[in-house]
């Protein structure tokens, strides 16, 4: 098990920052996501803990001890560092057996009986070796790269996109199995992904990313309770955001009166409710009205627009058997407190 300390990296492209200033802890055998918007420098990131590219300036340490500085870098073969990519990068000439015993240092008996072993912990049927990749769906090429990069033994393991290329119900179980592997072997590792349900499931500890820097760190439900901002709050789903006048533990909202989670703040701000604070009921004296609805199965998205000049609107996800109509007029009650931007 490793702990990941990176300080104050900083990696420039030409004009662009890739990387303004970046620290993060990741404890040994714990599991960070990182998320954030296209360009953001995600990849950068993994580039630079792999060891493929150096830092202009800051460390990373592996329990201590630096692998990368500006002075010194420790080559990418021998930082041991496992990486599955978001199409699996398997060698297609090679069979399965072949690609998960490419990087280790054994006799062919050896590696043989440690690929079969390591088939059974990704949840692969042994009889899968002597096939090629192409012969693979994706989902189970995917358990072969895992399989490939757990086979070297790595102290830290980088996931980039690994699920984005699967499709809905072959991502949830294997993005499952893989958390199931990696918690069993104990290794500390970083996921990369677009995707904030995948990053709120998977991680002990969320990291949104914008240009360059983390808006915020902290545990999944703390960052999506209590983002730092209406942006980081955005990304990481559906966020009601309404301008506020606070004072002694509550808000003056277009929504009428809500109890915030900083009874210190006083003074003119904005708060933010998630979807799920939020009930709609038919109500002939309601202060909002619906809009367009979307059905999509067991929920329908509806566009919820308050009364009045330049009322919010916002969008909710009700049940799709909910007699609620478009054009229904509808009160809305808020269950716990408003989540306070200072
Ligand atoms: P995505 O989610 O789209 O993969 P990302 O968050 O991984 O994006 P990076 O690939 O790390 O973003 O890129 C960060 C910034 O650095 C971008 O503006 C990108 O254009 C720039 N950049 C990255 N690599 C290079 C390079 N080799 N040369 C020039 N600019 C680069």
């Amino acid at each position: 098990m490793t702990e990941l300390k990176l300080q104050s990296l900083k990696k420039t492209y030409g004009s662009v920052a890739a990387l303004a200033g970046v620290g993060l802890t990741v404890p040994s055998g714990s599991r960070t996501a990182i998320v954030g918007p296209s360009g953001c420098g995600k990849t950068t990131l993994l580039r630079l803990i792999a060891g493929f590219d150096t830092p202009d300036d800051g460390t990373i340490a592996f329990d201590g001890e630096t692998v990368a500085s500006f002075e010194e870098q420790v080559p990418a073969h021998r930082r041991n560092v496992g990486i599955v990519a978001q199409d699996g990068c398997l060698f297609p000439h090679l069979t399965v057996a072949d690609n998960i015993g490419f990087g280790m240092k054994a006799d062919r008996a050896t590696k043989l009986a440690k690929a079969s072993e390591l088939m059974e912990m990704v949840g692969l049927d042994r009889a899968m070796l002597s096939r090629k990749p192409d012969e693979l769906s994706g989902g189970q090429q995917q358990r072969v790269a895992l399989a490939r990069a757990l086979a070297c033994r790595p102290r830290l393991m980088l996931l980039d996109e690994p699920f984005s290329a699967l499709d809905t119900g072959l991502r949830a179980a294997t993005r499952k199995a893989v958390s199931e592997v990696l918690s069993a072997a104990g290794i500390t590792t970083i996921l990369v992904t677009h995707d904030q349900a995948e990053a709120l499931a998977f991680a002990d500890q969320l990291a949104v990313m914008r240009a360059g820097n983390f808006s915020q760190v902290g545990a999944p439900r703390q960052v999506y309770a209590r983002p730092v901002d209406a942006e980081t709050a955005m990304f990481l789903g559906e966020a009601i955001v309404l301008p506020a006048v606070v004072g002694q533990g509550r808000a003056d909202t277009p929504l009428g009166s809500l109890a915030v989670d900083d009874a210190s703040y006083t003074g003119k701000t904005q708060v933010m409710l998630r979807p799920e604070q939020m009930t709609l009921q038919q109500s002939d004296t309601g202060a909002a009205v619906i809009g367009e609805m979307v059905f999509s199965g067991s929920t329908c998205e509806v566009l919820v627009t308050l009364e009045g000049e330049g009322g919010p609107s916002f969008r909710l996800d009700i049940p799709s058997l909910s007699p609620l109509a478009s054009g229904d007029r509808v009160a809305i009650s808020v269950s716990g407190a408003a989540h306070l931007f200072r």
